[in-house]
């Protein structure tokens, strides 16, 4: 049976809350994209992110995941910010670190969503999840019409450009699908040439170990491979550049959650005060952001190498 009259009011009650788009897609095997994982991970392109071979038939398939779902709701949360790092020489953050922890945020929204939820329609399954469990959030988007993953392996909606986190509910509510929308990269490959470091060699593939948000985030190793000096333009936590010069994010907006505005000390750090931080400041700064995934030791092995390669 058919939900659809519930459409409209989780696509609002999910607006009220901030999300800026909202998509649905049939919770089905994802036939297409199994080969290209099972490849993409055969070609070790993930390195020692051993979590992504983990749960391969529960990626696949939300079912797996949890039992009982039958509709995959995507939602966009723009976190685009008004100003970036005013130190053009200072250590690079990406934009989507600079505020409060986005897991956090996005969670206690998803909470809420379901609780709205559940009053107005009834008891309801539901599953949340933002960036935290085998869930191909991008895929998802995709199949939910919110954008095309583009040559640099975001996801791309039109009129918003791809600074935004992606977040998912699992229900058991049938929910007629959105199509898929076109792909407009057309012969563009700014993302590619752009790439300082050819993680983007392969369109629409990535090699994530040569990709500078694995190298400075997820790889957790005493120093970063040698073969990347002179290669980091200065990114000491993630990387923006193939999203910066998309020429699609010339439609980002302007993000609007408070809890995403950086602390206004961290905008003013200069070089020299990266590289003089204590951990007490760190702490300060953004103990209570993205970025404590690497702890302080992490920042400073990234800055570390950042001097070597001036
Ligand atoms: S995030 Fe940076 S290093 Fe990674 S693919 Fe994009 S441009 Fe290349
Ligand atoms: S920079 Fe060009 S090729 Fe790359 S994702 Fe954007 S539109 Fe597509």
């Amino acid at each position: 049976m058919k939900h659809d009259q519930y459409k409209k009011l989780i696509i609002d009650s999910a607006q009220a809350l901030g999300f800026f788009h909202v998509g649905f897609a049939k919770a089905d095997f994802l036939e297409e994209e199994a080969p290209k994982l099972e490849q993409w991970l055969q070609q070790n392109y993930h390195g020692k992110m051993a979590y992504m071979a983990n749960h391969f038939d529960k990626r696949l398939d939300p079912r797996l995941l949890e039992p009982g779902t039958k509709t995959i709701i995507s939602l966009l949360l723009n976190y685009y910010p008004a100003q970036t790092q005013h130190d053009d020489q200072a250590p690079k953050i990406a934009k989507y670190a600079y505020g409060k922890d986005y897991h956090y945020v996005i969670k206690e929204k998803l909470k809420e969503l379901l609780t709205t939820l559940r009053t107005q329609i009834g008891d309801i399954q539901g599953r949340a999840f933002v960036d935290s469990a085998p869930v191909m959030d991008k895929v998802w988007a995709k199949k939910a019409g919110l954008g095309w993953i583009g040559k640099n392996t975001n996801l791309i909606e039109p009129k918003n450009g791809s600074f935004f986190f992606i977040a998912e509910l699992f229900v058991d509510l049938e929910i007629t699908p959105d199509g898929p929308i076109k792909d407009y990269c057309g012969t563009c490959t700014r993302c590619i040439d752009a790439c300082p470091t050819d993680a983007l060699a392969t369109p629409y593939l990535i090699d994530a170990t040569r990709c500078i948000s694995y190298l400075t985030i997820e790889l957790k190793d005493a120093d970063l491979p040698s073969e990347f000096k002179g290669k980091m333009e200065n990114w000491a936590f993630g990387c923006d550049i193939c999203q910066d010069v998309c020429p699609w994010n010339r439609f980002s907006k302007i993000q609007k959650e408070d809890a995403f505005e950086p602390h206004p000390e961290f905008l003013n750090l200069s070089s020299k005060e990266w590289e003089s931080l204590s951990a007490e400041s760190f702490r300060f700064l953004f103990g209570k952001s993205a970025l404590k995934r690497t702890n302080f030791k992490g920042i400073q092995r990234n800055i570390q190498f950042l001097k070597k390669e001036n």
